[in-house]
């Protein structure tokens, strides 16, 4: 097939606005149709994003081609036997790892916002030139992406192409006055770049992270014994407030808050870092699952509508399961530092009253219109599949060790998938994952994943964690000492700037049966002044059970409710490491250790 020919370039970096050509040098002689994805691969939800298109032409031969808009993300020229250009301006203002963004300090871009797409040439090769904004005040900038070069120099400007519109669009691209370092992970070169202003540690990062990539490899790759990947790009963002990712390929795009990253001085992992290293474990795994252990729905995206599965909680679910475990195993974190993280998940998931309602097949299912298009009655209405689908995880896992004797554990299946699946090209079908585990394991999980995947009901973790030697108490956040009652509590998430406004309500709480609602900005309690600093303090000096009155506004009108105050939900989660049973702490060791093979002296 003839390639398609794109170029992009930074055409005015202050209004945010790229320039964008295509051409197409056979055209569909019914008039080529061109379209832009409604959504990203990884964050499921449409985005529209064609919305950004500006100032849209078509030329062939030299002269303008008529062109017109059929729907909201599809455009159709004239009839003509000549190449088709499309010339269009993006406007990029979105500084997320899932659209477009460009100012004067740089830019970034995925395919699916700017690169259109020829109707049936969905397989056709594609080039593309990535040219550098005008002006000396750009001359310094560079390229990062693993879209594969193509006479471009090494973080060059120039020519990269792509097999298809399906890698185009999988290869994210940076570019401006990165800093940037590389290493090894089991013999493929990994690049680090770093956009925003930050102090990192390039040098810790490159060893901490050729730790986890390095894990993750051995526990897929025992027989190849390297990724599926050429190269691979972690490309990061640092800003002063946000954390996100969104797996590629042969790439992660990373966005962070800078206070998460090390200095040079620091020596141990802080809190920050600790989560920084979970996201990138995070999305690195995703280079095995769901970027080549996907549902079959995912095969061949249809990226102009939702593409539906129930199997997110499996390709997100134990993603985030294997995240922070990387963390431990691969000796960066000690035991105690991820059952705090396994702790704080349960907790989360424990506050909402959205669990007993939604299933973590449902939540995939409508993870369009539920998980990615959150309101503030989430908590009651949903449960994450990230979250509950990484206790499933961790559940499945603890399971099939105990269960198998140590024979079997997740990984294993995780193995199996890829192998079976991944590897083949083949998609997996809906409960897939399911009958893989009871495959690999001759174990019947037939009951486990009835309540754990489709059910609603609480899984008895506190169970299975005795069998390895870790006791789970769940309780109110005010009890710390055997003894302590549990303080009041008003059942509501209060957040805002300097007015105390009730962001959610819940089920169940003290604020809901009065009829206070989301939304609603409370002003005083028993007629005393409150604000978002001492509000919740305030009724914690009450005892549980006491009648106050709570005024609040709801939009301009003052109203006053009576309330009951209710007591702190048992949701804070704390998990200790218990001395024994001796099998029940070798189990442990085996889970949380590193495993055979794996040097920890590096
Ligand atoms: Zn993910």
């Amino acid at each position: 097939m003839t390639p398609i020919r794109y170029s992009i370039r930074p055409k005015h970096p202050a209004a945010h606005l790229f320039e964008v050509t295509v051409t197409v040098n056979d055209p569909d002689p019914g008039g080529q149709r061109f379209m832009l994805p409604a959504w990203i691969p990884g964050s499921y939800m449409i985005r529209e994003f064609a919305r950004n298109i500006v100032a849209l032409r078509a030329e062939s031969a030299g002269q303008p081609l008529a062109c017109e808009k059929i729907d909201k993300a599809t455009w159709r020229c004239e009839k003509t036997p000549a190449p088709v250009t499309l010339v269009y301006e993006v406007y990029a203002w979105d500084l997320s790892v899932r659209s477009a963004h460009l100012d004067q300090t740089h830019g970034f871009f995925n395919g699916t916002s700017v690169f259109v797409l020829p109707a049936g040439k969905e397989a056709a090769p594609c080039e593309v030139e990535i040219r550098p904004p005008h002006g000396d005040s750009y001359s310094d900038w560079r390229v990062a992406t693993a879209l594969p070069r193509a006479g471009a120099p090494a973080f060059g400007f120039g020519s990269y192409r792509a097999a298809s519109y399906d890698e185009l669009i999988d290869h994210p691209v940076e570019m401006g006055t990165f800093s940037q370092a590389s290493f090894e992970a089991c013999g493929v070169r990994h690049h680090i770049v770093m956009t925003g202003r930050n102090r990192a540690d390039m040098g810790r990062l490159c060893a901490d992270l050729k730790r986890i990539c390095e894990h993750q490899i051995r526990l897929f790759e025992p027989e190849t014994g390297g990724p599926p990947v050429e190269e691979y790009w972690f490309l990061v963002m640092a800003v002063g407030e946000g954390h996100g990712g969104l797996e590629h390929r042969a790439s992660a795009a990373l966005i962070c808050a800078r206070d998460e990253l090390p200095l040079a001085h620091e020596k141990k992992i802080s809190e920050g870092y600790r989560c920084f290293l979970g996201l990138a474990a995070h999305e690195y795994f995703h280079t095995w699952n769901v970027k080549r252990i996907k549902p079959e729905a995912f095969i061949r995206y249809d990226l102009a509508q939702e593409n539906y599965t129930r199997q997110l909680w499996a390709f997100e679910g134990l993603t985030s399961y294997y995240d922070d475990l990387t963390l431990v195993r691969s000796g960066l974190i000690d035991e105690l530092s991820y059952l705090e993280l396994v702790a704080d998940h349960i907790g989360r998931v424990m506050a909402g009253s959205g669990r007993h309602k939604q299933s973590l097949a449902e939540s995939s299912f409508d993870a369009w219109i539920k998980y990615y298009r959150q309101d503030e009655n989430a908590p009651n209405a949903i449960v994450s599949y990230y979250l509950k689908g990484a206790l499933v995880g961790l559940a499945l896992d603890l399971t099939i060790r105990r269960d198998s004797e140590g024979r079997f554990s997740l990984d294993d299946v995780m193995r199996a998938l890829w192998n079976e699946y991944g590897r083949r090209g083949i998609g997996v079908p809906e409960g897939g994952v399911e009958s893989a585990a009871q495959r690999v394991t001759g174990l019947d999980l037939k009951a486990f994943f009835a309540q754990a995947v489709h059910g609603t009901t609480d899984l008895d973790l506190a169970t299975l964690f005795s069998a390895f030697a870790v006791e789970m108490t769940l309780r109110a956040a005010s009890v710390r000492n055997e003894g302590d009652a549990p303080e009041s509590s008003l059942g509501a998430r209060i957040g805002g700037g300097a007015d105390a406004v009730l962001q959610q309500v819940f089920d169940g709480g003290a604020a809901r049966q009065a009829g206070l609602s989301a939304g609603d900005i409370v002003i005083a309690v028993d007629g005393l002044r409150v604000n978002a600093v001492n509000l919740d303090k305030r009724i914690r000096s009450y005892p549980v059970g006491s009648r106050v009155s709570v005024t609040a506004f709801r939009r301009d009108e003052v109203m006053t409710f009576e309330v009951t105050l209710g007591e702190q939900a048992a949701s804070t989660c704390v998990l200790t490491t218990q001395p024994g049973p001796e099998d029940a702490k070798a189990r442990r060791l085996e889970w949380l250790g590193p495993p055979p093979g794996h040097l920890t002296a590096e």
